[in-house]
Order: structure tokens, then C-alpha cells, then sequence
């Protein structure tokens, strides 16, 4: 591990639980900067002046960011030193993954082609970068991980929640009723977050379709086949096939899955209740679920979950 540190650090356990968790994926040489100033760090390293981490359902320990052909994880130290060494463990396990996917080069990037249209795209990076996170972690579900906090009922259950809260604060906000392109993208963020929640849910529930649900509240539930429902064998079907952040794809067989990918998140969005689609040379995004249905959702919004 080439590591560099910025503030108070980690203890020595913590530092050992890092190197831990990039051993057991391969990657023991990576380079890691374990920082205070998170947000700073990211937006340097990526020049993403805009990133941050108050979106979604989580705190954000750590992110991998590939600039000049390389790959750096930085460790949130904030949120790290809150963790036990366990998790500390499976964090840079995880981000170990996304160093191996972007070292294969088997991410959207320059796979412009792979569809015409520009929403057609936008859809596709969000499923592709869902799929990220499912091959990541069933490359940790094989090596004896336990689940991601995040994949947990309870956590579902949240995420479910601020899933509604977002898309119906989107809607309700007067400045994104006057401007489709300021709602599109605001549900794109909500959609983006979420879909990854998703892959980490599936990844230890592949096989289980109906069973990995019947921990869910009859709140959950109601959330549950609002948004996700009948989009979700699709999306296991597509992702039971898929390999390990830890094998290869082959070019034809990653760009077939990336499209499939793109269509699932075009299914995930219309149970979000939206739609994109073709308008002379650009396109249009429009809510496709009724006043009545938003009614329901922003009653159950207005309600925190027991
Ligand atoms: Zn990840």
C-alpha cells in the first residue's frame, strides 16, 4: 500500500485492516491518501468541483478515483475512525474492486456507441456503474465478507424512504416544475444513488428473488413494489449472469451487459415514475404515474418508518 496521510490518520489496527482488505483482492500496492478533508481531496483529484456527499442514504467512507491512468482510493478518515476494523477491512476491499475494474477498462468510458441517443446513454452509465458495484460485491460475498451494511433490510428500508422523500421533493420543487432539465437531472442523482443500492442489495440475494424480501416491513413493502416491484427479476436475471469484479469480461459479452444494463435502469425509472424518450434531435423526460399515485407517495413521505 503507497499511503499517504492528511490529518489525524488511523490507528495502527486501522491501518492494518486497510492493507487486510486490498490483500485480499490483489491489490496490495495500491495507492490510498486517508484524509479529514474528504470532499477537498475528491474535488482535486477529479477537478469535480460540484462533489459531494450529501446525497442519499449513507455517509461516504471512501471513493476510488481514476485521473492520469491511475487509481486512488481515498479513505474518508472522518467516517473511518467511527468504524470497527472489520469494516474498515471490507471498505478497502471493496474499493480494491473498483481499482480492478478500471485497470480492465471494463467501464462505459469510450462506449459511446453502444446506443444512439443521448438519454439512451445517460441511462446506461448509471446501469453501468450499478453493475460496479454488484461485481465488487459478490467478489467480496465469495471471499467470505459478511453483507454490506447498506444491503441490510433495515437499510433498504431507508433507502427506500429517502428514495420517495427525493423524488417527491424533486416534484414538488417549484423551480424544477418550471424547468424539465433541473427535475431530469435532480431524479437522475436520486436514480443514480439508488440503483446503486440496489446492486449492493442483489448481491447477496442473487438466487433468492422472493426470499431475500420477506424481512421488509409492510411499509417497506408498500415502498418496495412502488419503486422497484416487477423491475426486480429482470435485474437479477440480468445480473445473475454476470462475473466477478475479480474475472474478466470479453469486449461483445461487457458491451452486451452494459445495454442490458441501460434498459433496466429505463424500467427502474419508469417505476420512479418517469420516462425519457426521443424529440426531434434531443429528447424529453416526463412523469408517467398519475397526481393520485404522487398523492399516496407524498403521504408516505410525509411519515418516517417506525
Ligand atoms: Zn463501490
Amino acid at each position: 500500500m503507497r499511503l499517504t496521510v492528511d490529518g489525524r490518520g488511523l490507528t495502527d489496527d486501522g491501518l492494518d485492516a486497510m492493507k487486510a482488505g486490498l490483500s485480499a483482492m490483489g491489490q496490495a500496492e495500491a495507492t490510498v491518501i486517508v484524509t479529514d478533508r474528504f470532499v477537498d481531496t475528491v474535488r482535486g483529484l477529479t477537478s469535480q468541483t460540484e462533489y459531494s456527499t450529501a446525497r442519499g442514504s449513507g455517509e461516504v467512507a471512501a471513493r476510488t478515483v481514476h485521473a492520469n491512468n491511475e487509481s486512488t482510493v481515498v479513505v474518508n478518515a472522518e467516517v473511518a475512525r467511527m468504524r470497527p476494523t472489520g469494516d474498515i477491512e471490507r471498505l478497502l476491499a471493496h474499493e480494491a474492486g473498483h481499482i480492478q475494474l478500471n485497470e480492465r477498462g471494463e467501464g462505459p468510458e469510450g462506449r459511446r456507441n453502444l446506443v444512439s441517443a443521448e438519454w439512451e446513454w445517460l441511462l446506461l452509465c448509471v446501469g453501468a456503474l450499478a453493475l460496479d458495484e454488484f461485481r465488487i460485491e459478490r467478489s467480496l460475498a465469495g471471499l467470505g465478507y459478511p453483507i454490506a451494511e447498506t444491503a441490510t433490510i433495515p437499510s433498504a428500508e431507508l433507502a427506500l424512504h429517502h428514495l420517495n422523500v427525493e423524488v417527491m421533493e424533486a416534484l414538488l420543487d417549484p423551480a424544477n416544475a418550471a424547468d424539465p432539465r433541473r427535475l431530469s437531472e435532480a431524479i437522475a442523482r436520486t436514480h443514480d444513488w439508488y440503483s446503486k443500492h440496489l446492486a449492493y442489495f442483489a448481491a447477496f440475494r442473487s438466487g433468492l428473488a422472493g426470499t431475500g424480501l420477506a424481512g421488509l416491513s409492510a411499509r417497506g413493502k408498500q415502498d418496495w413494489d412502488d419503486y422497484v416491484g416487477d423491475t426486480w427479476p429482470g435485474r437479477l436475471e440480468l445480473y445473475a449472469s454476470v462475473p466477478t469484479s475479480l474475472e474478466s469480461i470479453n469486449e461483445a459479452g461487457l458491451n452486451d451487459l452494459l445495454r442490458q444494463a441501460g434498459q433496466q435502469e429505463a424500467a427502474l425509472l419508469s417505476k420512479i415514475g418517469f420516462r425519457y424518450s426521443t424529440q426531434g434531435n434531443g429528447y424529453s423526460f416526463k412523469r408517467v404515474i398519475t397526481d393520485a399515485h404522487c398523492a399516496t407517495r407524498i403521504q408516505r413521505a410525509s411519515s418516517r418508518p417506525r
